[in-house]
């Protein structure tokens, strides 16, 4: 991607909208991974969206056509109040003026003509924040990007659509699994009827995959006292992200972010022996963290979300085995979920960074050693890298690729031999003489939130059969006739755990079939005359468009291998 014409085309997009509305205030250009935005302030009775982008573009075509040269200029007579702000840190702009009636401050690394700028596109509108000392000021964006030929803008345009038809957000609406209310708050999600079975499907998958590895399950209040976080850590290194305290009687509560503490004071009140180690805790918990409003995504960042989170308490030795065992428990979810994991990552600390990371470089050696020694026997590639680590400690990132080429982590195992320190955690060795555990913090899927982003978006919304929802739907071909049987069929599947809608309204069976689709639901069953006279049933599965006959016993064994 060529920065100089995205620049460019960034001040073409400023100079349309100024056509339009002449009070729009410039406030700054920047260039992202997928060409630019523009970020501007709009005055408060106009409006704009989306649906403009034609007309603004129609517009740009206009001004390139004129020809006119990028010319740099030596200053702006007069600024507004938001490049001043930023001329002050930013010694990289310039002055520049496209014909008489435009004038912009931009990074000096600019194309020089209007003319240069050929193959572009306005993506999406967005709203932000610019803070000008303690005072803050919505801010509208214009994301777009600007190519040298149009193979590039046509091979972006392909990966765009991709990208809309994948967006967890989209999917998770259409098929009402989670949705979000101004009124309930920003950023605090709202899992729908749909959204719960399938986030239940998957805790309730997880409990019994810990309790059959023995952990140990636990419930911990979702606040805590404030000193629990300044002791451990939390309060000073999550302080941005942290709600801020409550203050009652003599207390001063936070909500957690993190469940750590509270399983280290669990672990602290029993006198554990060297045979009950590895000592493992587990917990279906919600957490809540501070995101600002422009960094909320959908499901993917969020400030309230519910995840599955363990600690192992355990002596050094024992630390390769428990991961091996962990590793094995991830493969499970992994087979599951029909997830596959691209390499892992393990993340060290950055040895000059004493602000984010204790200063004990025997502890970091010792740790980061026993990592990497740990991952050569882990089948997965390894990266390094520095600067990664908790605040804690070095961890294993267990990373997987999108379908749109992004990477996120599914899995990290976290090991930490300061936070057992600083909360004096010790248990009775052989000898009789008390030691310190090492710590191991094991988040299996992240949270439900993102876990269900990457989902949707890899699926389509086309889950495994096991998270589905509607797993089977049965439609009688006519109420008066056929209902009976449907309803024989749909009480036998539900025997078996299935979960069954029987599709009784008086909507045409045209649009009963059709409904079913758009609502992705695995197994289609239609009851019509031939069915009831050969005691069988016809099926569709999703995404086939063949019709099956078969026995209900055949069809529930099929099923009952999927759940
Ligand atoms: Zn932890």
């Amino acid at each position: 991607m060529d920065q100089k014409i995205n620049y460019g085309c960034a001040q073409v997009l400023l100079k349309a909208l100024q056509k339009n509305s002449s009070k729009i205030e410039s406030v700054k250009t920047e260039i992202v991974e997928n060409g630019f935005y523009l970020e501007f302030v709009i005055p408060n009775n106009e409006k704009l969206s989306i649906i403009d982008f034609p007309k603004i573009e129609k517009e740009m075509k206009r001004i390139i056509s004129s020809g006119d040269e990028i010319r740099k200029i030596t200053n702006i007579k007069k600024l507004n109040k938001y490049q001043k702000s930023i001329i002050e840190t930013n010694k990289n702009l310039i002055a520049i003026e496209i014909g008489k009636d435009f004038t912009n401050l931009v990074d000096k690394n600019i194309c020089t003509n209007v003319n240069q700028i050929k193959f572009f596109k306005l993506i999406t509108i967005g709203g932000s924040i610019f803070k000008i000392k303690t005072k803050t000021y919505s801010t509208t964006r214009i994301y777009g990007v600007c190519f040298s030929t149009k193979e590039e803008l046509e091979k972006f345009e392909a990966f765009a659509l991709e990208q809309r038809e994948r967006d967890h957000r989209k999917i998770g609406s259409e098929l009402k699994i989670f949705t979000f209310d101004e009124l309930i708050g920003q950023g605090l999600p709202i899992w729908l009827p749909n959204g719960e079975i399938i986030k239940n499907s998957i805790k309730n998958f997880l409990i019994q995959l810990f309790l059959d590895h023995k952990f140990n399950l636990v419930d911990t209040p979702i606040l805590g006292n404030k000193n629990l976080y300044i002791k451990s850590g939390h309060w000073d290194h999550y302080k941005e992200n942290n709600f801020p305290p409550m203050k009652l009687d003599d207390e001063v509560y936070m909500l957690r972010p993190m469940t750590c503490p509270h399983h280290i004071a669990i672990y602290n009140q029993q006198h554990i022996s060297y045979k009950q180690l590895p000592y493992l805790i587990c917990e279906n918990a919600k957490l809540h963290r501070y995101e600002s409003s422009g960094g909320l995504i959908g499901l993917e960042r969020v400030r309230a979300m519910e995840l599955f989170d363990a600690h192992i308490f355990c002596d050094i030795n024992q630390v390769d085995s428990v991961i091996f065992e962990l590793n094995k428990m991830m493969k499970t979810v992994y087979d599951k979920l029909q997830i596959n994991i691209d390499e892992i990552h393990l993340s060290l600390h950055d040895k000059k960074d004493f602000e984010k990371y204790h200063n004990d470089p025997k502890m970091w050696k010792k740790a980061e050693d026993k990592l990497r020694e740990v991952c050569k026997k882990l089948e997965y590639k390894t990266k390094e890298l520095e600067g990664e680590a908790a605040f804690y400690g070095p961890k294993i990132d267990f990373q997987y690729k999108t379908n749109l080429g992004k990477i996120i982590t599914i899995s990290t195992i976290q090991l930490d031999f300061l936070l057992p320190q600083r909360f004096e955690c010790k248990y009775i060795d052989k000898n009789n003489e008390k030691q310190a555990p090492v710590l191991i913090h094991f988040g299996i899927v992240g949270t439900y939130e993102r876990l269900l982003s990457a989902l949707l978006s890899k699926t389509k919304g086309v889950l495994p059969f096991w998270l589905a929802p509607i797993q089977v739907i049965v439609i009688p071909v006519n109420n008066e006739f056929h209902l009976d049987y449907a309803k024989q069929i749909c009480e036998q599947l539900k025997r078996e755990k299935v979960r069954v809608t029987l599709e009784d309204t008086d909507e045409r069976l045209s649009k009963k079939i059709r409904d079913s689709q758009t609502n992705k639901i695995p197994y289609q069953i239609i009851i019509g005359d031939n069915e009831i006279k050969n005691k069988k049933i016809s099926y569709r599965e999703y995404g086939k468009t063949d019709t099956a006959e078969s026995n209900i016993d055949d069809l529930i064994q099929k099923i009952k291998n999927k759940l």
